[in-house]
């Protein structure tokens, strides 16, 4: 196995780590195979370049996130790590067929990687103004925790400026792996959103059928009691009129079911209500409320379009990653 190999090997495996530490809070450390396997599977499962690998950055990244959603954290975690190796190979000054490279490795590998909160002010080259202020834009980008999906990609596949060294490679490609870290995983620690939505839905859909069941009785009691005053003959006319009117006026609207409106209303005011912080990280589709028409038709009368609800509800996902 060629050292070169070996070392970088290191230098990705002590990123993992201290992530993983700074991250300890979380009890993430069960996790911890998952992200060193991930950080290290390029270095002998992909003979490509790993450099300018914007596109499995993206997608490793991306597939983290579906994967934490649907709480498989042991391959959120390898996908995770897996983004982190590719982003540390972006911070690589020099070719891997350069003369230099193993030295290169083994200078990184002697690199301490400083908390984040350390200034990296002090290692800047500050020779000239341009490469200076390469860094402090980076340093800016990294300052301040990322508030969208858009921002954590450009995060993830920021450019090493052309003029810097060992340690600010590997501290810097560091921080960028804490912030893209820190967004995969903490979002996450909230996905409840999903079992909130479903139970929400599966609420709102019993209330749906009893508004449904409650109004069909109600119009079947209006008409039966029209037939009785019909019975009675033509002494009750204005009550008849009165009768037939309502009846009417009742089975318009329920025909244009509004008789459901408000609970309909309730439930989108209450799933928007519920979604709002999750949409800039999410496509949320809210599960729509409807009662099902066609079961209930053999067992109600035909002038009452009848229901049945879809009482079923997917196991699947209202959240997709952006
Ligand atoms: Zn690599």
């Amino acid at each position: 196995m060629p050292e070169g190999f070996f070392m970088k090997w290191e230098a990705h495996t002590r990123t993992a780590e201290k992530i993983l530490a700074d991250f300890d809070a979380y009890h993430f450390k069960k996790y911890e195979k998952d992200l060193i396997n991930g950080i290290i599977y390029p270095d002998s499962n992909d003979p490509k370049p790993h450099r300018g690998r914007e596109e499995t950055i993206r997608d490793c990244i991306k597939k983290s996130r579906e994967r934490r959603l649907e709480y498989n954290s042991n391959d959120s975690f390898f996908y995770l790590g897996m983004a982190f190796h590719y982003i540390q190979d972006q911070w690589v000054g020099l070719d891997p067929d350069h003369e230099d490279y193993p030295r290169y490795e083994r200078v990184i590998d002697r690199c301490t990687i400083l908390d984040f909160g350390e200034d990296l002010y002090r290692y800047y080259p500050v020779q000239r103004q341009r490469v200076l202020s390469q860094f402090k834009r980076i340093e800016e980008v990294l300052k301040t925790r990322i508030k969208t999906p858009e921002e954590l990609y450009s995060v993830a596949l920021m450019s090493r400026p052309f003029e810097s060294m060992a340690f600010l490679d590997l501290n810097l490609s560091y921080r960028v792996c804490y912030r893209v870290a820190e967004m995969v995983l903490r979002p996450m620690l909230n996905v409840s959103l999903n079992e909130r939505l479903t139970q929400t839905h599966s609420e709102y859909t019993g209330k749906l059928v009893k508004m449904e069941d409650s109004a069909v009785v109600f119009l079947h009691e209006l008409n039966q009691e029209l037939g009785q005053i019909e019975a009675k003959g033509t002494v009750n006319g204005i009550k008849k009129w009165n009768q037939g009117r309502q009846i009417k006026t009742r089975s318009q609207s329920y025909k244009k079911g509004q008789h459901l409106e408000k609970i309909r209303a309730e439930y989108k005011r209450i799933t928007v209500e519920m979604s709002k912080p999750f949409r800039a990280w999410y496509n949320v589709e809210v599960p729509e409320l409807k009662l099902e028409t066609e079961n209930v038709k053999e067992s109600k009368p035909e002038t009452h379009p009848g229901v049945s609800v879809d009482g079923k509800l997917s196991p699947a996902s209202h959240l997709y990653v952006k």
